[in-house]
């Protein structure tokens, strides 16, 4: 018995940091969006205990491994059994694309389903949250905007219409970095008074993503000049709009559609350093795929 989980990626379109909280973390306001961009987790039963592998992009193994914190979350609550898990990992790492937030809630929801286990989605919700600021998200996907640490949810109808290109140096940013760096207080007021809602209502990507600001953007292009060069190569290439996500140092480029975003991709592989990394992407309104055989429990 197995199950086949894809974990899709997310980007942030837009983040304001509005403070710092007295247990380290930050609040903040952000849109979520997930993007057709899989990690791709195999969960089957292991007679040997834990196990953990991964092939495509490099990811820490055993117990850094956010798979891993996610398994033995689930294992410390319920009567689950020891599994191995394989990833096939095509989410670029420490990317600001929430790669292991996705394969954490991957792991809470495959386990969930494979093993038929008694967690309801608020025991999911509080389990990705310790794992994660972006793993409650992760759970649902979608397009949501994210305050407190992430994990206050508002769920909007689906965005679409539109295509992204990914540029990420190969720089990876660690989000503690990111947030230490933000002057918080100078970035201005939170991100959703600047909106014109009527932009959101009728899904005006243009119009949201121009009003839309990463406050983490300043502090990680000053230790990371790649994204501002990434910036001005999607700006040069058409881009609509232009914005890094999360914590960085992917930035994202607006297309109207997905031939649009073909065409600026391979603009920016003609310009870009070759060491970047580029994918084209569409929204997906969903945040993990469990496929495959529930275990039968005696
Ligand atoms: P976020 O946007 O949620 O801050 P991110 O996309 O910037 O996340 P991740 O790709 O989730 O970053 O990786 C963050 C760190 O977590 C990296 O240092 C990485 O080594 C570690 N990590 C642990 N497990 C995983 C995993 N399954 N996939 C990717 N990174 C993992």
């Amino acid at each position: 018995m197995s199950v086949r989980v894809e974990a899709f990626a997310k980007v942030n379109l837009g983040l304001s940091v509005l403070s710092r909280r007295p247990d380290g973390f930050h609040d903040i306001d952000t849109l979520f969006q997930s993007i057709d961009l899989a990690d791709s987790l195999t969960i089957e039963r292991s007679d040997g205990g834990m196990a953990l592998s991964a092939s495509g992009l490099s990811v820490p193994l055993g117990e850094s491994n956010l798979v891993w914190r996610a398994a033995e979350a689930v294992r410390a609550e319920t009567d689950c059994p020891p599994v191995s898990i394989d990833i096939v990992k095509r989410i670029p790492v420490a990317a600001g694309l929430g790669g292991g937030s996705a394969d954490a809630a991957g792991t809470l929801l495959g386990l969930r389903s494979m093993f038929d286990l008694s967690l309801t989605d608020a025991d999911l919700s509080r389990l990705a949250l310790g794992i994660g600021s972006d793993v409650p998200f992760m759970l649902r996907g979608g397009t949501a905007r994210g305050r407190g640490r992430g994990e206050d949810l508002e769920w909007w109808p689906p965005l679409g219409g539109f295509a992204l290109v990914l540029v990420t140096p190969p720089v990876p940013v660690s989000a503690g970095e990111a947030y230490a760096s933000v002057r918080i207080g100078l970035t201005g007021s939170a991100l959703f008074t600047k909106l014109n809602c009527s932009a959101i209502q009728e899904g005006d990507m243009r119009a949201l993503m121009t009003a839309l600001r990463n406050d983490l953007e300043p502090g990680v292009v000053s230790c990371c000049p790649d994204v501002a060069a990434a910036r001005f190569a999607l700006e040069s290439a058409g881009a609509i709009a232009v914005q890094m996500s999360g914590s960085g140092p992917t930035v994202l480029g607006l297309a109207e559609s997905r031939e649009d975003a073909e065409v600026q991709a391979r603009e920016v592989r003609r310009t870009g350093d070759p060491g970047w990394a580029i994918h084209v992407v569409e929204p997906i309104d969903s945040g993990c795929r469990v496929e495959g055989a529930k275990e039968r429990r005696s």
